[in-house]
């Protein structure tokens, strides 16, 4: 069994790096895609991570919006009809697109919501990067049953597997899919660019730096080859896979 992946981009936005590297003085600017990441092929279309809505977008200064549903229409899915959709965490720009699923059940790790919604709000480390109200929401989907709490490896459909990594937040997972190419491994923000994972070099943005560090381990042992690997946030994925319109990239 294998299967086809397009990465869709919904956003973009300006930093510099170093307010994004771990140590990083350079003051260059960069420049982050956000994407969200679907998978075809199998009984039901798969999507991975929801992006965010337009408020979001709007309050989070993300230039050139998408919907994300719009983006996925283009590649013939309808956001409100999609059953499955995998959350890799629970920052805003990977969670707050919950309502565009309407239909979905939401699989993420147990350790992720206990972390979001409890010591993550203690402290205004973590505070910047939820919208609380979103986070809330995770907890009225789970009391409707649509939240599937997973730990650790979970095979989601036949050879799909989410592999916990954590190290950018507590709970984070990555996602490895059989596919013509051999396994691709969405990585979300285990490895926001190339960069963090060829250089192992992490962000700063993290729970637990080790843990980041084994996650750059664990990606290259589960894809196999760095060909693979599709990060979460580098504009060069458009580049190294085949755009084939702005913001469609067909990954295998
Ligand atoms: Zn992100």
């Amino acid at each position: 069994m294998t299967y086809q992946i397009y990465a869709l981009k919904y956003g973009e936005r300006d930093t510099k790096e170093s307010q994004f590297f771990f140590r990083e003085a350079s003051q260059k600017p960069l420049t982050l895609h956000f994407f969200i990441w679907v998978i075809l092929g199998g009984a039901h279309p798969i999507v991975v991570d929801t992006g965010c809505t337009a408020a979001d977008a709007q309050a989070k200064e993300l230039r050139a919006f998408v919907s994300p549903a719009d983006m996925l229409a283009k590649v013939g899915v309808k956001a409100a009809e999609v059953p499955v959709t995998l959350v890799s965490h629970l920052h805003w720009d990977h969670w707050g697109g919950y309502s565009l699923f309407p239909g979905s059940t939401f699989w993420m790790q147990r350790e992720e919501l206990e972390f979001w919604t409890g010591i993550a709000g203690q402290h205004e480390n973590y505070r910047s990067f939820a919208i609380p109200e979103s986070l809330a929401q995770v907890v009225r989907l789970n009391y409707s049953g649509r939240v599937k709490l997973v730990t650790g490896e979970t095979e989601v459909m036949p050879g799909i597997r989410m592999h916990w990594v954590g190290g950018h937040t507590a709970g984070l997972q990555v996602v490895s899919v059989p596919t013509a190419k051999g396994t691709v491994v969405l990585t979300s923000d285990a490895s926001h660019f190339y960069r963090n994972i060829e250089r192992r070099d992490p962000v700063q943005i993290i729970t637990n730096l080790p843990q980041m560090l084994a996650g750059f381990e664990k990606i290259d042992a589960l894809a196999g080859a760095k060909e693979r690997v599709v990060v979460g946030h580098d504009p060069e994925v458009a580049t190294r896979f085949d755009q084939v319109e702005p913001g469609i990239i067909k990954i295998a």
